[in-house]
């Protein structure tokens, strides 16, 4: 049940569902709160955007009474992670519109998938092979070269299911190592940067991106965004067609997130930037954080606004702007950044500061 351009856009006061308990899902109901909806998050576990939604479900994926029951008290139901299970959507959808389409999950939940459908319209990706032995893993080293990264397809976020195999390694380990699972071996991109796109696309087919970020990550963690990306006008320009062309493609409706790598490529004579698409986020974008504070529309209110069919908001940006993740230990200093000016802080309402945990983030104004 799609709604086209010409359905109704839904009204303040009505009720969208979101699968996922996490703090994006307490963001997107803080930001669909302040535009007079209410939310109704259905998730296996209990977590931070229970406290902050009018209503929630405790159940499993799996649970079909339990999702009809839920999609039939919202108007709209979306998603704040991308392993939503096939069947999930299916049942979801055969009561309420549930958007970004299930096509676009589809697409990105499995590596292979997606980088076989980036590079069938036209986006570059690391080259790759599909690996689903060890033998098939012998074989694709023998044809990308080390060092290479073996990933498995599935349900790999932070690093984790994925190895960087170099000269030398046991290639049956490494394969027992992911878990001897479907995988897809990458050749090593060298990137000079790493950027994303966070873009937002209406039901009418409207688009709108942020500024590019640039990321930094420890442990394979996000660890700092800022705004702009330190790359040439160009290269953002192309990044954001990029992104435009990948939606349009799927057709989809919400917030996106594309990360990309950005190489340098300095030939004689040449010095430009090329752009080789990591991964496709089909959601909200913790790259994107920066915008609750640092733009006119945050990426949460811009995910609200495209899934209720309500025009696009600007994304005109405040200044420079740098994004900090507070994860694990970090937060124990929210006093220190309280008493800091221009310094924007926020809490998830975490119990507890594990190590590699995100616990909050600050968002600071740096620059007009
Ligand atoms: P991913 O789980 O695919 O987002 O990868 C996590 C991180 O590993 C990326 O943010 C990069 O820093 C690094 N990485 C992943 N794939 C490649 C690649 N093909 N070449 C170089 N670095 C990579």
């Amino acid at each position: 049940m799609n709604p086209g351009p010409s359905a109704p856009p839904i009204a303040p006061g009505a009720t969208i569902g979101i699968l996922g308990s996490g703090q994006l899902g307490r963001m997107l109901a803080m930001a669909a709160a302040r535009l007079g909806l209410k939310t109704h998050i259905y998730a296996p576990d209990p977590g931070p955007a229970f406290d902050v939604a009018a209503q929630h479900t405790l159940a499993s994926y799996d649970d079909e009474a339990a999702l009809a029951a839920f999609a039939d008290s919202v108007a709209v139901v979306t998603y704040e992670f991308e392993n939503v299970p096939a069947q999930t959507a299916a049942v979801l959808e055969a009561h309420r519109p549930v958007l970004p389409r299930p096509e676009a999950l589809a697409a990105t939940q499995d590596r292979l998938v997606e980088k076989q459908f980036l590079n069938g319209i036209g986006v570059a990706t690391a080259p790759f092979m599909a690996v689903d032995d060890a033998g098939a893993l012998a074989r694709a080293v023998a044809q990308l070269g080390l060092p290479a990264i073996l990933k498995t397809r599935r349900f790999g976020y932070d690093g984790k299911g994925q190895v960087m195999i170099r000269e030398g390694a046991d290639l049956e380990n490494v394969f027992a190592s992911i878990g001897a699972q479907p995988a897809i071996l990458e050749g090593v991109v060298p990137f000079a940067r790493e950027v994303s796109v966070v873009a937002a696309r209406g039901r009418d087919g409207s688009f709108t991106a942020f500024d590019v970020c640039e990321n930094e990550h420890e442990n394979h963690i996000l660890s700092l965004t800022r705004v702009p990306a330190r790359i040439a006008h160009e290269t953002s320009a192309c990044a954001v067609a990029m992104t435009q062309r990948i939606m349009d493609a799927l057709g989809y409706v919400g917030v996106i997130c594309v990360e990309m790598f950005v190489v340098e490529a300095t030939a004689p004579g040449v010095d430009r930037e090329t752009l080789v698409v990591n991964e496709i986020a089909p959601r909200v974008h913790n790259s994107g954080h920066w915008s609750i504070d640092g733009a006119v529309t945050s990426q949460f209110e811009q995910h609200v606004r495209a899934i209720c069919g309500w025009p696009l908001g600007s994304t005109r940006r405040h200044g420079e702007i740098e994004m900090r993740n507070l994860i694990g230990e970090d937060a124990n200093r929210w006093r220190d950044i309280l008493g800091e000016s221009g310094a924007s802080l926020h809490l998830y309402g975490k119990h507890e500061a594990r190590s590699g945990r995100k616990m909050g983030h600050v968002t600071r104004i740096v620059g007009g």
